[in-house]
């Protein structure tokens, strides 16, 4: 059976249409479109909120937010970062004239391998860029210790980690900054966007500096800043979004239940374990295609396009197999063959608040539960 309408990996969730008018009708009110203005003001304050987090810069997207992160923390020489993640997280580095340094992932949590990253630390080394893949939270604990002792920075690219808590409470708590990114396909957007989350006001006014060509008032430029900011329609889309947010991760919540259930019988696929949150955001649904299944993960992919349904290999190929990263000598295979290995076999499953219960049911058969 082919679907009648292409199902896509991700869909955003879109608040009424009728409810985002009155927004725009302020804005052109107010005439104020861009730069700090009343919408841009409330979603740092609602999201505060939401998050649990004090200090919040709004972005343009998470991109931005992330080299101006390191912009703001001074982070020079070589980062230690994983090769298994979406492209910006490198090239953030690249952007710095930073050299990035891949240390291979846990194979349970796919997140960097704390065990493995005092090895790769040099005299250059200042600082650690660790992702929490899929909303999944990296081993904050053992990072810190070894940032601790050999005193580096920590940015944690959390763009996947909207909302995410652990034992301790939110996920965003941790290390010296941590930004966030609102594109479309994640599970909080505000078409485009991101953030960064800062321990301090000290830090945050930094920041906002930097994002904002670095102006220090109307006269004096302090720093070589870049153009970061949320514009007042981003804004505003966020504060709609903001609430229906719970409504929309119960719904990605129900999609997980529905795919563990019925993949839980199916030789040779597996769903990552749960890695310790407390709460999680379902961002993602991740499953890995091990050599007992019958087709190889590839062929997986491509049956279920042939039907309608687009999954996607997140994350292949490796960011250390792209040409910009593939000479440096941490990229090589032989550094990296947990990563090597779950990029072979990853599939990441469509998930959405709307996605129904008999899409799920056709993606499973197809996949080939009973
Ligand atoms: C989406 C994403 C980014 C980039 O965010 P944008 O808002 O699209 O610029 C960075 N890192 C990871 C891991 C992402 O998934």
């Amino acid at each position: 059976m082919i679907m009648k309408k292409p199902i896509y990996v991700t869909q955003p969730y879109l608040p009424p249409l009728d409810e985002f008018v009155p927004y725009l009708e302020k804005i052109w009110d107010n005439k104020v479109l861009t730069n700090g203005g009343p919408f841009h003001q409330q979603l740092e304050e609602a999201l505060g909120e939401y998050l649990g987090v004090e200090h919040i810069s709004l972005f343009t997207n998470g991109t931005i937010a992330l080299v101006t992160a390191l912009q703001a923390l001074r982070v020079t020489g070589e980062v230690i970062t994983t090769p298994y993640s979406f492209v910006a997280t490198s090239h953030s580095l690249l952007w710095n004239g930073i050299k990035p340094v891949f240390v291979d992932v846990d194979p349970n949590s796919l997140n960097i391998d704390p065990a493995k990253i005092e090895a790769a630390i040099t005299p250059e080394t200042t600082a650690i860029m660790p992702v929490h893949c899929y909303g999944h939270p990296c081993d904050v604990e053992a990072i810190q210790e070894i940032a601790d002792i050999y005193n580096l920075k920590i940015i944690y690219d959390a763009a996947h980690a909207f909302g995410v808590q652990d034992e301790g409470g939110g996920i965003l708590r941790h290390g010296d900054l941590s930004v966030l990114s609102f594109h479309a396909t994640k599970v909080f957007n505000t078409f485009e966007g991101g953030a960064i989350i800062s321990p301090d006001a000290k830090a945050k006014t930094r920041i906002d500096r930097l994002k904002n060509f670095g102006h220090e008032g109307e006269l004096t430029v302090v720093a070589p800043g870049i153009n970061g900011k949320m514009s007042e329609v981003n804004a505003a889309m966020g504060l709609l979004q903001l609430q229906y947010i719970d409504t929309a991760i119960l719904g990605r919540k129900e999609v997980d239940v529905a795919y563990r259930e019925r993949l839980k019988g199916v030789k040779g696929i597996r769903c990552l374990p749960d890695t310790g949150e407390k709460v999680a955001n379902f961002s993602y649904f991740p499953i890995l295609v091990d050599s007992d299944y019958p087709l190889g993960r590839d062929a997986l992919y491509q049956k279920l396009k042939d039907h309608g349904i687009n999954s996607r290999r997140y994350f292949y190929p490796l960011i250390s197999d792209f040409p910009m990263y593939r000479g440096l000598p941490s990229a090589h295979r032989e550094n990296l063959p947990v990563a090597t290995s779950a990029a072979q076999k990853i599939l990441c499953l469509p998930i959405y608040p709307t996605l129904g219960m008999e899409e799920i049911e056709i993606i499973t058969e197809l996949i080939g539960a009973s």
